[in-house]
């Protein structure tokens, strides 16, 4: 792969810290929209994280071309249905904190005990290229809903999203723990290994 600029389709500052770190190594430049004083106002109209991914890509690339990388993503809870899903930052209203959100997710999951408390992060993401040819993935990662916070680090439901093989929330895991095995850190890896073989 020759060296590309890659704009990223995210005004979330977390997000780009995160895609930043998985690709170290890559030589690519990668993009923030802050960096060239861009926002993204898109609408989120897509059923599914997949077509909310695409709705980002092609605004972007529409204002910008290039190499345009965007996610969605988000927390789904199996015994929520998969709730809060594509909704999962505006869970519990737009402006609502993640302590807020947290309070509430408890209350929905009063009576559920821990080991069915399952949930994923997922991440749908596309990168789209010059001609408009896109790749597009999803990955995830399993976890457990707790009651409780722990850790600090890592951003959105990170605290309460205990991952059993590494005995710890998100929030407790570094950055590089994090994007070994995040949603977006898988993603991001199954773009990099289809640019490879495209
Ligand atoms: P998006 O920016 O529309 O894709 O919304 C993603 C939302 O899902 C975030 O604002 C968080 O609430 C949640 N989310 C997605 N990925 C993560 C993660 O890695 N950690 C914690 N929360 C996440």
């Amino acid at each position: 792969m020759n060296r590309r600029k890659i704009a990223i389709a995210t005004n979330n500052e977390d997000k780009v810290r995160e895609i930043e770190q998985a690709l170290l190594g890559i030589p690519n430049e990668v993009i923030s929209l802050k960096s060239i004083g861009i926002e993204l106002h898109v609408d989120e109209s897509g059923k599914t994280f997949a077509e909310n991914a695409m709705i980002k890509a092609k605004d972007l690339y529409e204002r910008i071309g290039g190499y345009v990388l965007a996610d969605d993503s988000g927390l789904c809870i199996d015994r929520l249905g998969g709730a809060p899903g594509i909704y999962s930052s505006r869970f519990f209203g737009a402006h609502s904190t993640y302590k807020e959100k947290f309070s509430e997710l408890n209350r929905l999951l009063a009576d559920v005990p821990l080991p069915l408390r399952t949930a994923s992060f997922v991440c749908s993401m596309v990168l789209l290229r010059d001609d408009s040819d896109a790749i597009v993935v999803e990955e995830k990662l399993s976890g457990i809903i707790l009651n409780v916070e722990f850790g600090d680090n890592g951003f959105g439901y990170d605290p309460i999203f205990y991952v059993p093989e590494k005995g710890r929330t998100v929030a407790q895991l570094s950055d590089a723990e994090k994007n070994q095995i995040s949603h977006r850190g898988k993603a991001i890896r199954s773009v990099l290994e289809k640019l490879r073989v495209s």
